[in-house]
């Protein structure tokens, strides 16, 4: 049956572990808000992941990756298995390839803190932690992934960092700040994370960086290493807006962020391309909870707002954007008046988390 030309695809890709049950959660909570909005989703659930490797001997079908690639966006839940790997032992991992073929070179990683989500930090101003980490996701130290050499007495990787996709992350921080700042009412402030005291390949991100900041006259610019970044970010975590980064630096600094405000349950995400967008939470399977109920669909949520303002940004509509603003809000809500999860020392469940954010769809002033 032909969709109404106002319905957008989503491809949904629940993958393993929790992955499934976060997921379904999610698209609980996008359906009232889908119609109070009049936006028209329609879902094509797709299987991959390491179960899915498991039973079919392939991650991700070729026929799996063109339906995802051809839906206006990609939702994610998460994928991997401990006791599932590869033949040389690796993590079953078709997330990356996505982030690969898609070209998704921006990681964003929004950390908030939530009302009434406890933070890390006993310092009151931690209650306005409100940063990004983008991290870049198809370069950086991750290019070596599949290529590192490997001998008795030795064992290399290498480290990439290329004009064309450097140029573009930080337009793309840039443009991020701006919107940002637009959206808090106060100037936004592109902070680069590197090592480029250290490594040369870091010296040429921060030259292609301060290039693209002429045309941003309006966003602060500056750069940190990436070590005194980690003091800071556990010290006045507060005072920071866009971070860009190197692949790997983002991928440890992003559990440091997730840990500052609730833990991974709070940390949605979206690799971002020039045409293509996966959203997902930053957590992994955990399978150490998997099937108990209790995982905290909060992330997903979060990662489905952001997708709903890609897709507005794209020219899906200003609906869109209004719905995406709706479902942080609800969120926020839920969170304000007493929704606890188990992974912060309540009694809500995956199910009740996602019930108490659908009610408070259409209730805002
Ligand atoms: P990956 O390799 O995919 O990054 P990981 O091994 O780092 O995965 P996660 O699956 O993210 O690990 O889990 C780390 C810890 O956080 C586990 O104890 C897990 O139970 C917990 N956790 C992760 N996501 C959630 C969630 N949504 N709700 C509650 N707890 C979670
Ligand atoms: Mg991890």
């Amino acid at each position: 049956m032909p969709l109404p030309s106002n319905t957008l695809r989503i491809a949904v890709l629940p993958g393993d572990g929790i992955g499934t049950e976060v997921t379904a959660a999610t698209i609980a909570v996008l359906e009232p808000l889908a119609k109070r909005h009049g936006i028209g989703l329609a879902y094509e659930e797709l299987r991959a992941g390491a179960f899915c490797y498991r039973d079919t001997g392939t991650a991700m079908s070729e026929e799996t990756f063109e339906s995802a690639a051809k839906a206006d966006a990609i939702l994610l839940g998460a994928m991997g298995w401990p006791e599932i790997r590869t033949e040389d032992g690796t993590e079953i991992a078709p997330q990356l390839d996505l982030r690969f073929r898609l070209n998704l070179y921006a990681g964003v990683r929004p950390f908030r803190a939530l009302p009434g989500v406890p933070v890390a930090l006993a310092d009151p101003r931690a209650r306005d932690i409100d940063l990004v980490i983008v991290r870049e996701s198809t370069e950086g130290l991750f290019f070596s992934r599949d290529r590192g050499t490997v001998t008795h007495d030795m064992a290399e990787e290498t480290l990439r960092i290329t004009r064309g996709v450097t140029e573009k992350l930080a337009r793309f921080s840039f443009g991020l700040a701006q919107q940002r700042a637009a959206r808090r009412g106060r100037q936004g402030t592109v902070t680069l994370v590197d090592k480029a005291n250290v490594f040369r390949a870091f010296a040429f991100m921060r030259g292609i960086f301060a290039e693209v900041a002429a045309s941003y006259p309006d966003v602060a610019h500056g750069a940190h290493y990436v070590d005194a970044m980690a003091l800071d970010l556990v010290r006045k975590p507060w005072a920071f807006d866009v971070l860009p980064t190197e692949n790997m630096f983002g991928d440890i600094l992003s559990d440091l962020g997730a840990g500052l405000i609730g833990g991974m349950g709070f940390a949605p995400s979206a690799d971002i391309g020039d045409t293509h967008a996966v959203f997902q939470p930053a957590h992994g399977t955990a399978p150490d909870i998997a099937g108990t109920g209790i995982a905290n669909p909060t992330a997903t949520i979060l990662s489905a707002a952001m997708m709903l303002d890609w897709l507005a940004g794209k020219g899906a509509g200003q609906a869109y954007a209004d719905a995406a603003a709706e479902l942080d809000a609800a969120v926020d809500a839920a969170f304000a008046s007493g929704l606890r999860t188990a992974d912060i020392g309540g009694q809500d469940g995956t199910a009740a988390a996602a019930k108490a954010v659908a009610a408070r769809i259409g209730s805002a002033p």
